[in-house]
């Protein structure tokens, strides 16, 4: 810190004060994690400094030989970990990585027909006209995807997103009765719709999802079955997803992010069969800018990281600890979405406490519980508003938190919700905003969370100086 302290002390600061933030909190929030000291140091150096258009052996650029070594290893420990036939570790970001996977599944899909009419052996031979056709055909393509509400992404195919001008969209939801995926609804949809993509994957779905089915229901429709395991790509990579429930063999494409449950570096990564390969290593330029060589490295490190059995302990720790959470909650009264968990994340429905999320995400922040709010599936606060707070264990896991402390974390979080009632505007009226916080609340919870944070260090031996 004192090398940047030396040019902008105002960044020094910042970074001093996001480590003493993260330790005095409870971190809930379910796409977060703490990378290794070892992850976090092959970030800051040099392989930044360059350019890597391109992939392995054929760049853009001279003098790439150490890039090629990082990213090589990335993705051989990408394909090991997850028995992928291809890895791409470019993708800079999730939603970057979900662009990819698009592109590459449009790309399959036109380019072959075009390049055989046109005589041409590759994209980059296309005349104008060609190009016309290939824009034509791209734009009445369609993508069947979880609905926001009931736990899917924003890049599923919704409006406001880039991927919902790429496709025509629509979309499943879950039961109202039970919050689980109906597969033969899924089913129905998609023989009524006729996705060339069928995406499965989710922000705050908190079960399990039968990746087999979902294959099945896109082979019956000949659509291409993808799927965004951002969030729980560590419990992939851990072996406590398997089987039907293992995305890797089912899916032609997988995404994921790496710096959710799989605790690297910010940053993204496709899985794929041989047929899609060669359109996904096209994704820089065609997708995205030039790679990150440092971020690159940091994702071998992680995913070395991964490979380790500890890994294995670290992902089995983090369901059972959200199970005890889900239990702790749903002991006192707490209302959850499907009743409980099956992977890293609760979905708790706050409208029990009388609140919206963005007043239970407020009054828990001001207790150092930090969380996210979340719709709930046919939620009547909408997106903004929300009705629910999302809760993940990945983070505090990583801490070393065990069963009877999430019970504890249960506890506190209950206590705040229950002690917060819905605040009103300067002019009185009701606000889906504001909350009070019974007085000593914050300072009671604070100093209870105090105690168990103590008992697990946060990067212990980083000293600020
Ligand atoms: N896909 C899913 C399922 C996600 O939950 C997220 C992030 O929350 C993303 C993609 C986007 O990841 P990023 O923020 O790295 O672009």
């Amino acid at each position: 810190l004192e090398v940047i302290r030396g040019v902008e002390p105002r960044v020094a600061d910042a970074i001093g004060a996001e480590l003493t933030d993260q330790r005095a909190s409870l971190k809930l929030i379910a796409s977060e994690n703490y990378a290794s000291p070892a992850v976090l140091l092959t970030m800051g150096n040099w392989l930044s400094d360059k350019y890597a258009e391109g992939t392995v052996g054929r760049r853009f650029y001279a003098g790439c030989r150490n890039v090629d070594t990082v990213e090589a290893l990335a993705a051989e420990h990408a394909r090991e970990l997850f028995g992928a036939r291809h890895a791409y570790v470019q993708p800079h970001s999730g939603i970057d990585a979900n662009l990819v996977a698009f592109w590459s599944v449009l790309a399959r899909r036109v380019e072959v027909p075009a390049l055989a009419e046109a005589g041409a052996g590759h994209v980059n031979d296309l005349s104008e006209a060609d190009w016309g056709r290939l824009r034509r055909a791209l734009g009445n393509q369609r993508m069947l995807g979880m609905s926001l509400d009931a736990g899917g992404h924003l890049t599923h195919g919704f409006r406001p997103n880039i991927s919902g001008k790429m496709f025509e969209q629509r979309s499943y939801g879950t039961d109202p009765a039970t919050g689980l995926l109906d597969y033969d609804a899924v089913a129905a949809a998609a023989r009524e719709f006729r996705p060339l993509v069928l995406i499965a994957g989710y922000s705050a779905y908190p079960r399990l999802v039968n990746f087999r089915m979902m294959r099945e229901i896109a082979d019956e429709v000949g659509a291409t079955l993808m799927v965004d395991m951002a969030h729980f790509a560590g419990l992939v990579a851990g072996k406590v997803l398997t089987g039907d429930f293992d995305p890797v063999p089912h899916a032609a494409i997988v995404t994921t992010t790496t710096h959710k449950s799989l605790r690297g570096p910010r940053g993204g990564m496709v899985l794929c069969d041989d047929s899609l390969a060669e359109q996904v290593d096209r994704g820089c330029p065609m997708v995205l800018g030039g790679p990150l060589p440092h971020v690159m490295a940091a994702k071998a490190v992680a995913l070395a990281e991964a490979r380790r059995p500890e890994f294995r302990d670290y992902a089995q720790r983090v369901v059972d600890n959200a199970r005890a959470l889900a239990e702790g909650l749903r002991s006192r009264g707490g209302r959850l979405v499907t009743g409980g968990t099956d992977n890293h994340l609760v979905l708790l429905d706050v409208s029990g406490y009388g609140l919206s999320g963005r007043q239970a995400e407020a009054a828990l922040l001001e207790a150092g519980i930090v969380t996210n709010r979340n719709a709930v599936p046919q939620d009547p606060n909408g997106a903004w508003y929300t009705s629910g707070v999302r809760m993940g264990t990945p983070a505090l896991t990583t801490r070393g938190f065990g069963a009877a402390e999430m019970d504890e974390v249960a506890d506190l979080t209950h206590t705040v919700l229950s002690r917060t009632t819905p605040g009103t505007t300067p002019s009185g009226a009701a606000s889906k905003a504001r909350h009070v916080l019974a007085d000593g609340v914050a300072e009671e919870i604070r100093s209870r969370s105090a105690d168990l944070l103590g008992r697990h260090p946060l990067y212990p031996g980083v000293d600020l100086g």
